[in-house]
């Protein structure tokens, strides 16, 4: 009997020294790694999201937290870890380098720079995923964000801490508005980032080179996570720059921030989460697609007074095939933006650039930050096109048009005219209303097409040396006074006076 009692004791002892000997811990050993995933055993403790440190200093983030294992994404090179390997839990959810002298520099998806010149010094480190401001934090958005862009200020406009999507087809220009829009925050205190996803070194490069140019890299930060990269680094990049700006943002600035583009950011999920095994669904894109972009647009917000009034507007870019605007991540990106400017190939190879369709573009929050004039001069400029487009197809079927018919379609043509306008060369809000008020009081019906950009460019230079009081009575009220408005008319018939001597 005592032996029977010994041995009880003994395994009870065994037992209760066991239970110590399995306490959870916090290193683990890599199971399986490829194609920038890996699995990790024993890592029980492991948070979702948190950054793990394998060995040769690469690390990973946890994205899977299963049963016996946790997998993981490598932001790094997966060339460099092994079966067998372990692996530290950090305790910490991945951050990146925030502060003002990341200003003017290119980053990597995780804030590292890739510019060479040399280190950044970081002010703090924020984690790239952040709760989105509350309801209470925020204020409607009330100033507006200038793009300098014709068509887009006057019928799309935008405002400070507003999303507007930009979708098209490939080579439509979208690209060119953001980056137009950056160059026209020169000196208007707002700090600019654009976040480059799968996109070639070389775009880049010119992207850095044409800013420079412009004066305007002095307030941009570039984060780029090119094509050359692995998928985790592609996913990373919008939340890192969205980090990078939030400082700024929670400081009382203006950002902006530009997700070039939320396509391959979600192609990049994609095949993460199909590396991970995550069962696919529409599209094979995972469940939480959805989430995937609504988490990061949220984050953008004009905030309120008490919590310093900074803003941060996001201008994210989605790639359509062949127009389809219902496809899957076009659908999910337009429902969670206030709006999209929509560009098309068939303007775009019709020499209408910018090649946006007015029609299918909207702002919804943006008109209540239009500046006065500029609403007094552009109300009924889609409405005309709109009938303008109407025309067009209906003319195409018969010769014989009345007169007024006839005077919608010209009218019409001026006014797709006007809102022409090249690349990397934003306009003033007080050229932008001069060149609608001109375009608006019908002076330009009789001018021929080919001369109209002619004309309203003379009618500034006009202006600006003989009645510059036409800018500043616009600057300082925002309103477009009678006064003015004969000045302006003066001007054009000055002008056109000169075109038929
Ligand atoms: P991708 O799908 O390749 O990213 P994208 O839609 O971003 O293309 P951009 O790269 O911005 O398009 O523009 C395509 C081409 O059209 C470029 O060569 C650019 O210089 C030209 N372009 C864009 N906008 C204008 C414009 N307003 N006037 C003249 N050329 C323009
Ligand atoms: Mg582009």
């Amino acid at each position: 009997m005592a032996d029977i009692d010994q041995i009880t004791n003994l395994i009870k002892k065994e037992i209760s020294s066991y239970n110590d000997k399995i306490e959870t811990s916090d290193v683990g050993t890599v199971i399986s790694v490829g194609d920038g995933v890996c699995t990790v055993y024993g890592l029980d403790k492991a948070m979702y999201g948190e950054l793990l440190q394998f060995e040769n200093n690469v690390y990973g983030m946890v994205l899977n937290l299963n049963e016996d294992s946790v997998g993981c994404v490598l932001l790094g090179k997966d060339t460099d870890i092994y079966e067998g390997d372990s692996v530290k839990l950090t305790g910490k959810v991945v951050s990146v380098p925030v502060g003002d002298k990341m200003m003017g520099r290119v980053v990597n998806a995780l804030g590292a720079p890739i510019d060479g010149l040399g280190e950044i010094e970081a002010d703090d480190y924020y984690p790239i995923e952040a709760n989105a401001p509350s309801i209470m934090d925020r204020q409607s958005v009330s100033e507006p964000l200038e793009t300098g862009i014709k068509a887009i200020d006057s019928m799309i406009p935008i405002g400070k801490g507003q999303r507007e999507l930009i979708i098209g087809d490939r080579q439509t220009g979208k690209t060119a508005i953001a980056i137009d829009t950056i160059i026209n925050q020169n000196g208007k205190d707002v700090i600019c980032i654009y976040c480059a996803i799968g996109q070639k070194n070389s775009t880049i490069a010119q992207i850095v080179a044409k800013l420079k140019d412009h004066g305007a890299m002095d307030h941009t930060v570039i984060v780029n996570a090119s094509a050359s990269e692995t998928a985790p680094m592609l996913y990373v990049a919008p939340y890192a720059a969205t980090a990078i700006g939030e400082y700024w943002e929670r400081r009382g600035k203006n950002v902006l921030i530009i997700y070039d583009d939320l396509s391959k950011h979600a192609v990049a999920y994609r095949a993460m989460s199909l590396l991970l095994k995550r069962s696919p669904g529409r599209e094979a894109y995972p469940g939480d697609i959805f989430y995937l972009h609504s988490r990061l647009l949220e984050r953008s917000c004009k905030l309120s007074d008490e919590k310093g009034g900074g803003s941060l507007t996001a201008l994210p870019i989605v790639e359509t095939q062949a127009g389809d605007i219902s496809a899957y991540i076009p659908t999910n990106v337009i429902s969670i933006t206030d709006g999209q400017i929509f560009l098309t190939t068939d303007y775009f190879n019709a020499g209408q650039r910018p090649a946006v369709d007015s029609g299918l573009s909207v702002s919804r929050v943006g008109s209540a930050a239009q500046i006065k004039a500029m609403k007094s001069v552009a109300s009924s400029l889609k409405i005309e096109l709109a009938n303008y487009n109407e025309m067009l197809d209906f003319s195409r079927f018969g010769s014989d048009l009345d007169a007024t018919t006839k005077n919608i379609l010209n009218h019409g043509a001026v006014l797709m005219e006007v809102l022409k306008q090249k690349q990397y060369s934003p306009l003033s809000m007080e050229d932008e209303v001069i060149d609608i008020y001109v375009a608006q009081s019908k002076k330009l019906d009789d001018v021929p097409l080919a001369q109209i950009q002619n004309v309203l460019q003379s009618v500034r230079s006009y202006l600006h040396s003989n009645h510059n009081e036409v800018y500043t009575s616009l600057k300082e009220t925002k309103l477009l006074k009678d006064e003015t408005k004969a000045l302006i008319d003066e001007a054009v018939e000055a002008i056109k006076a000169g075109l038929e001597r």
